[in-house]
C-alpha cells in the first residue's frame, strides 16, 4: 500500500489515505481516514472527472465520501466505486446530494451515541473526517451543527472557540434529551418531504402511471414520490430501502401485481406507523386480488382508462392521512 491522496475526498480534512491493488480486480483498494475503505475501478480512477480536481464540486465529493461511509456502517462488503457512480453524482441535483442539515444533525447524535455505547465514555473530540459519516460537506460545517445541538441541550460537552476557528466541542456526549430525540428519530417520527412508492418494477404500466399521473399530482401537494429506481447509491439495497421507507412521510403500495416485495414494504411501513395507502388496478388484479390481510386497509381501486380519477381519489386520501388542507 502506498500513501497517496484519496481520489474521492482529496484528503480535504488533512487525513491520509493509502492505495494498493484490489485483489484480482481491475481496481484499487483505498483506505482513507475520512471515507473509509473502498475499491475504485481503474476506469473511474482515470476518469477525467476525478483526475480534474475542479470537475467535482466539494458537495459532490462529500456525497461520495458519505455514501462510501454509510455502506460500511450498514455492514456490507467493501463498496466499489465505478465510472457509473461518478456519472450519477455529476447528474444529480446539487440539493439532493447530501442529507438535509436536520438529517445531518440526527447523524451527529447517532455518531456520538455509537461511541458512548461502544466505549462507555464521552467522545473526547470529533475525529478528523467525521463529516463523511455525518453527511456534511466538511468537518467545519458538521461541527457548527454540533454546536447548535449543544445549544439546544441535545449534546453535552465543552464548546471551544479559538481565533479564526469555527469552533467545536470537547468531551462530547448525549444528554437525556439527545437520547430521547434519537429514539424518536429511529422510529421514524421525523418525516421528510417525500413519499415512497412500493411496486413491481417489472411492470412498465405502473412505472408510467407514476411518471405521468402520480408524481406530478403529489408534487402539487408539496411532496416528491420516490421509488427504488431513484436510489442509485452504492450499497445494500435492502438497507437503503428501509431507510427510505423510515424517512418517508407516507408509503403508497401497488398491489395490482401481487408483488411480494411490495406487500413486505407496506407491512414494514405500517409497523413504523406510517400512513400507508394501497392502490390496486381492478382490471389487472383479477389474477392477484389483494390478500385478505389488507382488505380492511385504505385501498384505491381503478380500472385502465381511469388513471386521472384514481389520482384525484388518491390525493384526497393522502390529504386526509397527512392532515393537509385541500
Ligand atoms: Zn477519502
Amino acid at each position: 500500500m502506498n500513501t497517496e491522496r484519496c481520489p474521492i475526498c482529496l484528503d480535504r480534512e488533512g487525513t491520509a489515505a493509502s492505495m494498493g491493488q484490489y485483489g484480482s480486480k481491475d481496481a484499487l483498494l483505498v483506505n482513507c481516514v475520512t471515507c473509509g475503505q473502498f475499491g475504485i475501478s481503474r476506469t473511474a480512477l482515470f476518469d477525467r472527472h476525478l483526475a480534474d480536481e475542479r470537475f467535482l464540486t466539494p458537495v459532490q465529493r462529500a456525497a461520495l465520501s458519505h455514501r462510501i461511509r454509510r455502506v460500511r456502517v450498514n455492514g456490507s462488503d467493501v463498496p466499489l466505486i465505478t465510472h457509473d457512480q461518478i456519472a450519477d453524482v455529476v447528474q444529480e441535483k446539487a440539493e439532493d446530494l447530501l442529507p438535509s442539515p436536520a438529517t445531518q444533525a440526527a447523524n451527529i447524535l447517532a455518531f456520538v451515541s455509537a461511541h458512548e455505547l461502544r466505549f462507555g465514555t464521552h467522545l473526547p473530540e470529533f475525529p478528523a473526517g467525521f463529516s463523511a459519516a455525518v453527511g456534511s460537506v466538511n468537518d467545519g460545517y458538521a461541527k457548527d451543527i454540533a454546536l447548535q445541538l449543544h445549544a439546544r441541550g441535545l449534546l453535552s460537552g465543552i464548546p471551544i472557540r479559538t481565533m479564526g476557528d469555527p469552533g467545536s466541542l470537547m468531551n462530547i456526549g448525549l444528554t437525556l434529551e439527545g437520547w430521547e430525540f434519537l429514539e424518536r428519530e429511529r422510529r421514524g417520527s421525523f418525516s421528510s418531504n417525500y413519499g415512497f412508492l412500493a411496486l413491481d418494477f417489472k411492470n412498465s404500466y405502473t412505472l408510467e402511471l407514476k411518471d405521468r399521473y402520480l408524481s406530478p399530482a403529489i408534487e402539487q401537494i408539496g411532496y416528491r414520490l420516490w421509488d427504488m429506481r431513484d436510489i442509485s447509491e452504492a450499497g445494500i439495497i435492502d438497507n437503503l430501502m428501509r431507510e427510505r421507507i423510515r424517512d418517508s412521510a407516507f408509503v403508497i403500495v401497488d398491489l395490482s401485481d401481487g408483488n411480494l416485495g411490495a406487500y413486505w414494504e407496506g407491512g414494514y411501513a405500517e409497523g413504523l406507523g406510517k400512513p400507508v395507502i394501497y392502490i390496486c388496478c381492478s382490471s389487472r388484479a383479477e389474477a392477484h386480488s389483494p390478500h385478505f390481510d389488507v382488505n380492511h386497509c385504505t385501498t384505491v381501486f381503478w380500472g385502465v382508462g381511469e388513471e386521472e380519477a384514481m389520482t384525484k381519489s388518491l390525493i384526497a386520501t393522502l390529504r386526509r392521512s397527512l392532515g393537509l388542507f385541500s
